[in-house]
């Protein structure tokens, strides 16, 4: 008997091998074996997944080895994830193997469960099914035939906040179930909150499975383990549950579809979550429903092709009004003389609040205290020697860190050039924006949520549950503009709306909307109307001014134009080719060499090559980083890229790093 096996190694083709008689009737695909590997017959043994039976009237022409074990006794993977990691391996370019070992936690284990699983605590099945609105209803009627049907579709689900999109997935994933058919709801890792989770158990109780990144690793196998023996039906997770061993899929939700963390970035397999749903869905026969306030530009004009259909909530439940945005230009405020973080009328509303105790969110999408410190005398600003990077301020410990690497050193009293002791702190970050809050409202109870004070375990909920029942105000970086659902805020404030609208990257303007949307719709839940300020340099920028009126059909229609003159997404594909190096001379000797046969490649110019060029951050932890970025079909691509590694030795001190669909260009 022969078998086809992939190892997890990075290398990119499947091996042959024998299977000794006794072996033979335990040999199943989608299990894990050891193999010899390497030049000499008996080789290291490593291990490698069993892809393929061969069939018994093929022999291989060459002396093949024979396995050492099989591991598990039942296949890790099914079939259906065998061919979704294929499909992984060859879209984002990266070996089968590495992109099966990233599907499957580390550690698996099928042997019998010896522990007993702990006992489930209060979980209860307290919520219903509320009664649909007439647009609940009429989305619902669409999705359900397709579940129950085994008919592949995907859904964009365009609602504003609080237009009841999760009582919409609830009741769709209760339909499938009632067909027999389990579902995975992913939602980004900073709305896998307590609140969220809460509302999907005392729907489903104990069915649930929930994964997220602070599981340590044995909870992740237990959980793992209790989907893949069928006993958790709906997974919800960040990014990588889209790989959990659920069988009987029905249907994928992706909440708040347009969030860049579906994309990974920073390891191979840089996959878009998003992507491999809807790929995932179409294997099972099953749907994907994309839900948001404000689509990518992608999904969206998926819609307008049908590739997929579009359904909308209009309103939000009770018809509760949006809230009421107002912008405050800041340079006139400086103009006025008021040079601090805080607008006149910032100030004001906060007051007003804080006296009819109600609950103020102030965003900031920066953490730290000031950006950076300068000397007053000869300009100097301290750089992380990693990454070329200005170092952050930090108040509580008096450090300036840099956000790029663990970088971190003392803050100097006295400039390090010039021995000036006239020491400038500049910028704003959320530590400042607290300190300073508390300045001007002494009496206010205020806490912060941003990652600096979210990274103890459990942190996250306290810092909510405590705001919650007795706080004034939350001051916090873009961890707080998802998912909250607290009634008492009535008034959000946006300290600066300008933070990352300069950035290199067409999808600048795309984020700054969807978030100023989003953390515009944390006001007014409740009984009061939210009131909702944005404070900026720039009150003329079409995506804030988009935001103001929280319009997204005008800002998709002024994007859509932008993307289609400069043919970037989703009118083209992109790939990103990153080289990195430490010595920068090589580093720029491998990216022009690559760029040259590139073009060489290309001749026809069925693809646009730019680059190559220093990335927009140039040198992180140590390394050089230059860029060559392409546009064009995935399928030529796909063929530049695989050329690269086909046709190119890639010297040991240097690093390339393909990105397909990349999400930012940083
Ligand atoms: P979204 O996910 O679009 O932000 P939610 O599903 O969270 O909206 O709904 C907002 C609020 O309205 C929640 O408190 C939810 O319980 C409530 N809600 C949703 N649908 C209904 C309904 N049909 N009837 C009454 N309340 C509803
Ligand atoms: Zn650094």
């Amino acid at each position: 008997m022969y078998i086809e096996v992939v190892v997890g190694l990075p290398i990119d083709k499947t091996f042959t091998y024998s299977v000794p008689k006794e072996l033979e009737q335990d040999i199943e695909i989608g299990k894990r074996i050891l193999v010899p590997f390497g030049r000499q017959q008996r080789g290291k043994p490593l291990r490698g997944y069993i892809v393929d039976i061969l069939s018994n009237s093929i022999s291989p022409a060459y002396k093949t080895k024979d396995i050492l074990k099989i591991l598990d006794p039942e296949p890790v993977l099914t079939s259906e994830m065998l061919k979704l990691t294929q499909w992984l391996a060859t879209y984002y370019l990266c070996p089968w193997g590495e992109v099966i070992e990233s599907a499957l936690p580390p550690g698996v284990n099928l042997k019998p469960r010896k522990e007993t699983p702990p006992p489930y605590q209060n979980i209860r099945h307290s919520s219903y099914p509320l009664k649909l609105t007439q647009e609940q209803t009429k989305s619902l009627e669409v999705i359900t035939p397709y579940i129950k049907s085994h008919q592949f579709k995907v859904f964009l689900l365009h609602g504003i906040t609080g237009s009841g999109k999760t009582e919409v997935y609830l009741q769709a994933i209760s339909e499938g179930l009632k067909a027999g058919r389990g579902a995975i709801v992913l939602v980004p890792e900073i709305a896998l909150t307590p609140q969220t989770v809460q509302r999907f158990k005392s729907r489903f109780g104990e069915i649930i499975a929930v994964l997220h990144s602070k599981l340590s690793r044995k909870e992740r196998l237990f959980q793992w383990r209790r989907i893949h023996e069928g006993e958790a039906k709906i997974i919800i997770g960040a990014r990588s549950a889209v790989f959990a061993p659920l069988k009987n899929l029905g249907l994928i939700v992706i909440d708040e579809e347009h969030e860049t963390s579906y994309k990974q970035y920073d390891a191979a397999p840089r996959y878009q979550a998003r992507d491999v749903a809807i790929m995932r869905a179409k294997f099972n026969n099953a749907v994907t429903i994309l839900g948001s306030a404000t689509p990518s530009l992608e999904t969206f004009y998926n819609t307008s092709i049908d590739k997929s259909v579009y359904l909308n909530l209009s309103y939000r439940i009770d018809h509760k009004p949006l809230a009421q945005v107002e912008i405050v230009d800041m340079k006139e405020e400086y103009k006025m003389g008021n040079y601090g973080i805080f607008s006149h009328k910032l100030k004001q509303e906060i007051d007003d609040r804080l006296k009819r105790q109600e609950q103020v969110i102030i965003f900031l999408n920066r953490r730290g205290f000031a950006t950076f410190i300068q000397c007053r005398d000869c300009g100097t600003t301290i750089k992380c020697p990693n990454c070329e990077i200005t170092l952050t301020y930090h108040f509580q410990d008096k450090m300036l860190k840099c956000h790029y690497c663990q970088f971190q050193k003392t803050a100097p009293e006295v400039c390090p050039k010039c021995q000036g002791t006239q020491i400038k702190y500049s910028g704003t970050g959320t530590q400042k924006v607290e300190n300073e809050l508390q300045k001007l409202f002494p009496r206010a109870r205020i806490s912060r949520m941003d990652l600096d004070t979210t990274k103890k375990r459990g942190s996250h909920e306290n810092i909510l549950s405590s705001f919650q029942s007795q706080g004034d105000i939350l001051v916090g970086t873009q961890m707080i503009a998802k998912g909250l659902d607290f009634p008492n805020i009535t008034l959000v404030g946006v300290i600066s709306a300008d933070v990352g609208l300069n950035l290199p990257d067409f999808r600048a303007s795309e984020r700054i909307f969807a978030l100023l949307t989003q953390v515009a719709g944390r006001a007014g839940r409740g009984q009061v109307p939210g009131l909702v300020i944005i404070q900026t340099y720039n009150p003329d920028n079409a995506a804030i001014q988009f935001a103001k009126t929280q319009d997204y059909h005008s800002f998709y229609s002024n994007e859509i134009t932008f993307r289609k003159e400069l043919n970037y997404p989703p009118f083209a594909h992109l790939a990103n080719i990153i080289i990195k190096g430490k010595e920068e001379e090589h580093t720029i000797k491998l990216a022009r060499t690559i760029g040259a046969h590139l073009r060489m490649i290309n001749k026809d110019k069925t693809s646009l090559i730019l680059g190559p060029a220093p990335c927009p951050l140039p040198k992180i932890k140590q390394e050089y980083r230059w860029q060559i970025l392409l546009k064009g079909s995935p399928k030529s691509l796909q063929e530049l890229l695989k050329s690269i590694s086909t046709q190119i030795s890639i010297p040991k001190d240097l690093k390339v790093s393909l990105d397909i669909d990349p999400v930012g260009l940083l």
